[in-house]
């Protein structure tokens, strides 16, 4: 399998190649060249998710010098519980993907790419993983690449605009994992190490790797997720599922739109996203238009410019047929908080921010009339929203074992300024030591 960039520059890469860079060289994000069809049947007897995984993704590591690996990164790295639960109507399940060891979905690509760029970078040079995070990513890149032989991780973050618990999981890790705490936004912090990864003469120095929300290397692996809860769901009940899918910067809901390409039982895809309603806007008919973003309840989905929509026209070739294809609503703060507050009144159930995004728009299209079976994406634990989520349903929330454990580390997050010199000083390592945290 080759892969191509969205930008249509004369570019063709293999899987290697496009994890290790990222980034296509004109700026474009990687798409394999064509889709492979799977049947639901190809997966019969496989019960586990790497099981699954490796089957799946299989056609896209075709010819690539990973393919010998494939079932074993499948192994190391989605060895995680993936269960769907039913909610208050007997047709909506939710899927809860934050049983990894940060309590986001994010976990399963992050340990995914580690797996992938762990082999491919065989016993060269040290590589410093550079990433920006709005709060999840960050945490899940660390645990992944933490105490990894020959990484570093070099994670960014808007101080102040994370919630606590986030925070406190980015500072934990010490020995080869450094958080920065950068006086400024997210974008900020993604523009810091974007011309970080464009810099020639550093990476000469300090060879960088990116782990942001583009790469094939976390796009894969939530791909698979996809595939594993379709093909598990039509075994069952012989139903397809349509989905719920929180959304900011479009990778878990892409990923799904390419499950269901590739054959996985998916019926509608609907995205969900806070006031940064770019998308919504879209599909009703607008014109796309990248806005500033807007500070929610639901951070981790506070993009006012979704780097995954590239990915999306590219497969629907315009937007008449991308509009076709998906639906998307906006959720307001007002209306996550409802929803928090109401659910656990009326039905136990403990959400966080971002999936109350799915569980409203869920609601809306069940009282409009929605039939067949939906499941909402749960994209977080609520545990890690504590300070939204306890207020609101007046109860603590039971804390996952292991987010207890990484609460109880001490935190250490080393200030700087929004500033690409700093920056290089701190890649360089002429900037303070590396200390343990
Ligand atoms: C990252 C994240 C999202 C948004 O996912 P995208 O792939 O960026 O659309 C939603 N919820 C949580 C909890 C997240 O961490």
């Amino acid at each position: 399998m080759k892969f191509v960039s969205t930008r249509g520059g004369e570019i063709e890469a293999s899987l290697s190649e496009a994890i290790a860079a990222g980034v296509a060289p004109d700026g474009g994000l990687y798409m394999p060249e064509s889709l492979p069809r799977l049947d639901p049947d190809d997966f019969s007897g496989i019960s586990e998710l790497s099981g699954t995984a490796a089957v799946a993704l299989a056609p896209f590591f075709e010819g690539d010098g990973l393919s010998g690996h494939l079932a074993a990164i499948c192994e190391e790295a989605l060895d995680l519980p993936l269960p769907v639960k039913p909610l208050a109507s007997g047709h909506d399940h939710v899927i809860e993907l934050f049983h990894g060891p940060t309590a986001a979905f994010k976990d399963f690509g992050a340990r995914f790419l580690a797996s992938t760029l762990r082999r491919l970078r065989g016993g060269g040079r040290t590589m410093t993983i550079v990433v920006a995070t709005s709060g999840d990513t960050g945490a899940a890149v660390a645990a992944a690449f933490h105490r990894l032989e020959g990484f570093r991780v070099v994670i960014l973050y808007p101080d102040g605009r994370v919630a606590p618990r986030q925070e406190h999981q980015l500072g934990c890790f010490g020995d080869n994992v450094r958080a920065v705490r950068v006086a400024g936004t997210f974008d900020d912090c993604q523009r810091l190490v974007r011309t970080a990864l464009a810099d020639a003469e550093l990476q000469a120095r300090v060879p960088l790797g990116s782990a942001n929300s583009i790469s094939l290397g976390r796009l894969l692996p939530q791909v698979a997720y996809y595939v594993h809860v379709a093909v598990r769901f039509w075994s069952d009940r012989h139903e397809e599922l349509n989905l719920v899918v929180p959304t900011g910067n479009l990778g878990n809901a892409t990923a799904a739109v390419i499950a269901r390409s590739i054959g996985a039982p998916i019926g509608r895809i609907v995205l969900s996203t806070n006031a940064n309603d770019v998308l919504p806007r879209f599909f009703r008919g607008a014109e796309y238009a990248p806005a500033e973003t807007l500070a929610t309840l639901a951070n981790a989905m506070d993009v006012g410019a979704p780097s995954n929509f590239e990915r999306l026209m590219w497969l629907y070739g315009g937007p008449g047929m991308l509009r076709a294809a998906l639906d998307a609503d906006a959720v307001s703060d007002a209306e996550i908080e409802a929803t928090i507050r109401e659910r656990f009144a009326r039905l136990g159930e403990i959400h966080c921010p971002h999936t109350a995004t799915a569980v409203h728009v869920l609601e809306k299209l069940r009282a409009e009339g929605a039939t067949g079976e939906w499941g909402v994406v749960a994209t977080a634990h609520p545990a890690k929203f504590d300070s939204i989520v306890e207020p609101l349903i007046g109860r603590s929330v039971e804390v996952p074992p292991q987010l207890a454990a990484m609460l109880a580390r001490e935190a250490h997050a080393t200030p700087m300024r929004a500033d690409y010199g700093e920056l290089r000083e701190l890649l360089t390592g002429s900037r303070g030591a590396w200390k343990s945290g």
